[in-house]
């Protein structure tokens, strides 16, 4: 049985994996902090035969008793206002912890994938974006301790690859959503949820005229699952090239949602990028990978997801308090 460790396993996308992973018949190890996950994400196959857990800081020393077939590297806040709550763990998660596990795929002889994100184009000047294209990023802005953390995790990961001859692969994910993503993570699909099951205005930031392109969660595992066993070591775009701007998306929530919220302005946050859509030509083209999961499709699966929370997790009071994440600066 193949062996792989999962970092992050107790977030959205770590979960999903384990979950894939484990339906594929390998023994999965999952390693968290729980800094911005929890432990329900893991509820589902914790008392599996083939799943172990470590509650761990990446960023520290990582020891692992016996061989490691894979390593998926997916530990890292990923929402603007997580990291900018604790940039410095963010910094190191994306640095040290990513050092750490390369050094640990290099001791087991193991590949790894490491998550990097569509933020290392910054705010793109090229659209939409594709691999070839090095970013338009800020380093000492708000979002850098994020995007340059994600910069120096590829780089790192290609020194390796390079110097050791690591089997590392990069994959850079779009902004990707679905069921298990935390309520008030304050990324933009929980925030508009949960505001309308609260019966709340929704929040858009800026005027709503900047875009994303959203990818439903298995469509991007399927893709991650792609790229781990392929033999291709250069980052590979992962998204849904399917571009909205964020007020037609806060439309479409109130609708999914039938009620008859209205929408609010709020100051458009530092550095955020106003546009982004991925150019997936090379995943198409590699990986024979594309998504095939509509957004109406995906919102409406991940709408009854929060819908079933408890009237607990849907008041939790993390971040809607907070009138944009300039707050932070
Ligand atoms: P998430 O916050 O739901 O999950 C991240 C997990 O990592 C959490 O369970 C957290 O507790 C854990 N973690 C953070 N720091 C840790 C540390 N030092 N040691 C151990 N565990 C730690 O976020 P997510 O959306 O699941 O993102 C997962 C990965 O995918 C991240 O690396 C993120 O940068 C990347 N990514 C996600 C998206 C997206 O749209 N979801 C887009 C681009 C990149
Ligand atoms: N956004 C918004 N209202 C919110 C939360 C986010 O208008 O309550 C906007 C945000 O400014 C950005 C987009 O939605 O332009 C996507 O934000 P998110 O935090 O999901 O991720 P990003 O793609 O910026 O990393």
């Amino acid at each position: 049985m193949k062996r792989v460790l999962i970092t992050g396993a107790a977030g959205f996308l770590g979960s999903h994996l384990c979950e894939r992973f484990l339906n594929e018949n390998f023994f999965v190890i999952g390693m968290d902090n729980f800094i911005t996950g929890s432990s329900k994400n893991i509820d589902l196959f914790k008392n599996h035969n083939n799943f172990e857990f470590i509650e761990h800081d990446v960023s520290k020393y990582i020891q692992i008793n016996g061989d490691l077939d894979y390593i998926l590297h997916f530990a890292s806040p990923a929402s603007p206002i997580d990291y900018l709550k604790i940039p410095i763990q963010t910094l190191k998660v994306g640095s040290l912890g990513t050092h750490n596990l390369l050094g640990l795929a290099k001791s087991k002889k193991a590949t790894i994938l490491v998550a990097s994100t569509s933020e290392v184009y910054g705010d793109p000047l090229v659209h939409p974006q594709n691999e070839s294209y090095f970013g338009n990023v800020n380093p000492i802005g708000p979002r850098g301790v994020y995007d340059e953390a994600k910069r120096f995790q590829e780089a790192i990961t290609m020194a390796y690859h390079r110097f050791h001859n690591l089997d590392t692969k990069i994959v850079r994910i779009f902004n990707t959503y679905g069921p298990r993503m935390r309520l008030n993570d304050g990324r933009v699909l929980p925030a508009f949820i949960g505001q309308s099951l609260r019966n709340e205005d929704l929040t858009i930031f800026g005027d709503g005229s900047q875009t994303r392109s959203f990818c439903y969660v298995d469509d991007l595992i399927e893709g991650i699952y792609r790229l781990l066993q392929s033999d291709y070591n250069y980052p590979v775009n992962i998204g849904n090239p399917n571009e909205i701007t964020i007020k037609d998306f806060a439309n479409e929530i109130i609708k999914l949602s039938g009620s008859s919220h209205k929408v609010i302005f709020k100051d458009l946050p530092e550095n955020d990028p106003l546009k982004r859509k991925p150019d997936i030509d090379l995943a198409k083209k590699i990986l024979d990978w594309e998504p095939k999961i509509q957004r109406i499709e995906g919102l409406k699966l991940t709408y009854d997801y929060f819908c079933s929370l408890s009237d607990e997790e849907l008041n939790k009071k993390d971040h809607q308090n907070f009138e944009s994440y300039n707050n932070y600066k």
